[in-house]
């Protein structure tokens, strides 16, 4: 019988381009130990920190710095790994890098290394997404939650429910070996009961999930409004401390088309439609058409007057350009002005809140009426920072215990049920996940994660 092989050596850089005080190159695969004395001239010690030069083919030092090895399986990705901790410029670091790559490593592809730490069975598949939705988490909420799912809280409630629905696979297919005594064998077990108690776990399960999509990915908001109306002063107010990381459309002129700001810890996007002006300039034309793009993804917009004036014949043009079925919610500014009350209203086309961007007043109102249309409801640690897809499969095996529900006339159906359910929960920590999937997942990871 053939050899088995052994994985290739992987390289990359791990830490973000640019410049910083430490950059690090991270190797995975097997045995590294001749690897290390290649790049040193010394056998490293296990997880041990070395000060040491990284040395070319002529002994020559390219870098000095620490180098770190983790011998198999105690390492991130189970296989050996080493980290060279050099200077962080990003032509030091690509020498060590391309050493790295002379001694026979080559370049790792995005999410590399987190898809072998998943396929070692060092993490499952909705930590290894943890990680990345970590990496990527826009706010403090977010963070936190993902943080709880890489220390696998999610996933032991995925295999808690997977648990519970194996203990009745077995129940139920244990009495399809005695047909005669079907329904009365489960009414004794109560297996229904536990088949209810299933559903309802699953359904708090999804209801967190859901939350937790809206904390990972958000809501677009857009804000129309004539110049001056305060749609800056309204920004800045809503934003309060809670000022996140502020995403520029990359190429965008001028001012920034959108913005981040976060409401109680979820990712709100602006979309400013103050350059929606008709123009001539082609650069400014570009930055309206990618304006345009954005409102179609609206899910709320919001439309800004200056409450002693009212809506403007300007702000008609736009509303009715704006995509139908979006939610809708007038903003009565400065109402500091004309003497009114911070106030919301149901009116026919939509809510109308009262309010002065510039005095703090009514702002709240504003606050909890976007988290009204978000259908935000969660409090704190209990949001599960999910995926769409962990949605699609936490929705999926929904429908199967519903359907084993009304099956339990016929066993087979029944059990049948009951094993589609399992086989969507394992979807979410990737016990019977396609490569396909796989490839998917880790292929938007970034290089050296
Ligand atoms: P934008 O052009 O729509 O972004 O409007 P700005 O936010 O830049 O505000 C235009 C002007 O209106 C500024 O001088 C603000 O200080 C003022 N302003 C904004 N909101 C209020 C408000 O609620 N009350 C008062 N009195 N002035 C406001
Ligand atoms: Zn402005």
């Amino acid at each position: 019988s053939p050899a088995p092989s052994l994985p290739d050596t992987i390289a990359a850089v791990a830490t973000a381009p640019g410049r910083g005080g430490i950059g690090v190159v991270r190797v995975s695969g097997a045995a590294l130990a001749p690897f290390a004395r290649a790049l040193t001239g010394r056998l490293p010690e296990p997880r041990h920190a070395a000060f040491t030069p990284f040395v070319d083919a002529g002994g020559k030092p390219i870098d000095e710095g620490i180098l770190l090895y983790f011998p198999a399986p105690h390492s991130f990705t189970g296989e050996d790994v080493i980290e060279l901790q050099g200077h962080g410029g990003p032509v030091v670091l690509q020498l060590v890098l391309a050493r790295c790559l002379e001694l026979g490593a080559r370049l790792a592809e995005p999410g590399e290394f987190s898809r072998r730490a998943f396929l070692n069975g060092k993490m499952d598949l909705a930590q290894a997404e943890a990680v990345a939705d970590l990496i990527e988490a826009s706010t403090v909420a977010a963070a936190r939650s993902a943080v709880r799912s890489l220390s696998g809280a999610f996933s032991d409630e995925m295999h808690r429910l997977t648990d519970a629905l194996i203990d009745l696979r077995m129940l139920v297919e244990a009495t399809l070996d005695f047909p005669d005594e079907d329904v009365e064998f489960l009414e004794n077990a109560r297996a229904l009961e536990r088949l209810d108690a299933i559903r309802v776990k699953l359904e708090g399960v999804l209801e967190r999930a859901r939350q937790g999509a809206l904390l990972r990915s958000g809501m677009n908001v857009v804000l129309v409004g004539q110049p001056n109306v305060g749609k800056s002063s309204l920004l800045n107010c809503l934003a309060g401390d809670e000022r996140a990381i502020v995403t520029d459309i990359a190429g965008t002129t001028r001012d920034a088309v959108r913005e981040t700001i976060a409401i109680e810890g979820i990712p709100i996007h602006v979309i400013d439609t103050a350059g929606l002006r008709e123009t001539a300039d082609p650069v400014e034309r570009l930055g309206v058409e990618r304006t345009w793009r954005e409102i179609a993804r609206a899910d709320v917009i919001l439309r800004i007057v200056d409450a002693r004036v009212g809506p403007q014949p300007g702000d008609e043009a736009i509303d009715a350009a704006l995509p139908e079925g979006v939610e809708r919610i007038t903003i009565f500014n400065k109402i500091d002005l004309c003497g009114l009350e911070p106030a919301r209203l149901q009116r026919d086309d939509g809510v109308a809140i009262h309010l002065s961007a510039q005095l703090g007043l009514g702002v709240d109102l504003l606050r909890s009426e976007l988290l009204r249309v978000a259908g935000w409801h969660a409090h704190g640690d209990d949001v599960v920072l999910a995926r769409e897809r962990h949605l699609v499969a936490l929705r999926e095996a929904l429908t199967h215990v519903v359907a084993a529900r009304s099956q339990c006339g016929a066993l087979e159906l029944f059990a049948e049920e009951l094993r589609l359910a399992q086989v969507s929960i394992g979807e979410i920590t990737g016990e019977f996940s396609s490569d396909d999937l796989l490839g998917v997942i880790f292929s938007r990871f970034c290089i050296g994660k």
